[in-house]
């Protein structure tokens, strides 16, 4: 589409930003609302980064999703950051107007709707979730548990200070256990999520035993690449109702398309071919 002198113009912001899918799903949503915009790839070296968040403002960029390694800069560089992006420490998301920068972080919404769309029967506060992970994604994910209710979050990661610091950072019905553990924190569990690289590909899978894992659990591998990692395979092979991650990169850069170009995009199976068919 020809874009006119009034086009709205967003893009992904970061280093690099060649593997980043948000230009294609945005590019997507752009065309099937027939929007005069244009979403566009922005690889920005460190040292320029806030002033080409400055510029971009200037240029009248609607805004721009943050991916790494500009996460946590991003927050310091916003003039006003939601709960969202505060409670995380990282910003994915900032809305430019009026020179001002407005930032928020949209993994844990994404995360969320992902798994409420995939298993829509999931009932939240009715038994504990273990979170295999306590990286960034980990974190949106924890605090997106809590706001759900779920009575116990029972995180697991190789390095353990790192899940005390989770525990101690997002505060709620956090249990961190050692990572020899993570088998048996599987037991009476209603959700289990890989919120670590384990199983992406070119990484070695995710060593879990998940024989105390019960039938009756939803099983989420934030890896999306593959759609099908091994966790979810042999999870599906025992019989548990599976959801892949591809959903949360889908749903996470809902609330951004909408603050930019003024319409509520929906994540449906085309777009999902469309993502996945780069
Ligand atoms: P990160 O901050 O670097 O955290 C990586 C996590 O993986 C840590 O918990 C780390 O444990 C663990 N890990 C890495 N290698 C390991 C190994 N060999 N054995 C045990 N644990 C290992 O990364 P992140 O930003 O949280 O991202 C994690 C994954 O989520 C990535 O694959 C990313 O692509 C995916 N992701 C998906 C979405 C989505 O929309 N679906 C969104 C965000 C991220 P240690 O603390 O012990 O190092």
């Amino acid at each position: 589409m020809t874009l006119s002198g009034r086009a709205k113009l967003a893009g992904v912001i970061g280093w690099p930003v060649e593997h980043s899918r948000s230009p294609r799903l945005h590019g997507y949503w752009l065309q099937h609302h027939q929007i005069d915009g244009a979403y566009v790839p922005l690889p920005v070296r460190s040292e320029a980064f806030e002033r080409a968040l400055r510029s971009l403002a200037d240029l009248g960029f609607r805004g721009v999703n943050v991916t790494v390694p500009y996460k946590e800069a991003a927050l310091a560089a916003c003039d006003e950051v939601e709960e969202s992006g505060r409670r995380l420490g990282a910003v994915n998301t900032i809305v430019m107007g009026n020179g001002q920068l407005r930032g928020f972080n949209s993994d844990g919404f994404g995360f969320i709707e992902n798994l409420r769309r995939g298993g829509p029967g999931w009932q939240a506060k009715e038994a504990p979730a273990v979170v295999i992970g306590a990286g960034g994604a980990a974190r949106a994910v924890v605090a997106a548990l809590i706001d759900a209710e779920v009575p116990e979050i029972r995180v697991v990661n190789r390095t353990r200070p790192r899940a005390d610091a989770v525990a101690k950072d997002l505060g709620g019905p956090v249990r961190v256990l050692d990572w020899p553990q993570r088998g048996r924190a599987l037991s009476e569990a209603g959700l289990l999520v890989n919120a670590t690289s384990l199983g992406m590909t070119g990484q070695p899978p995710l060593e879990l035993d998940l024989a105390d894992l019960p039938m009756t659990a939803m099983v989420n591998d934030i890896v999306y690449a593959p759609l099908e990692t091994p966790l979810l395979a042999r999870a599906r092979a025992r019989g548990n109702l599976v959801v892949d991650g591809l959903g949360m990169l889908l749903h996470q850069a809902r609330p951004g398309f909408a603050a930019w170009f003024g319409i509520e995009p929906e994540v449906t199976a085309e777009l999902r071919r469309f993502v996945l068919a780069d």
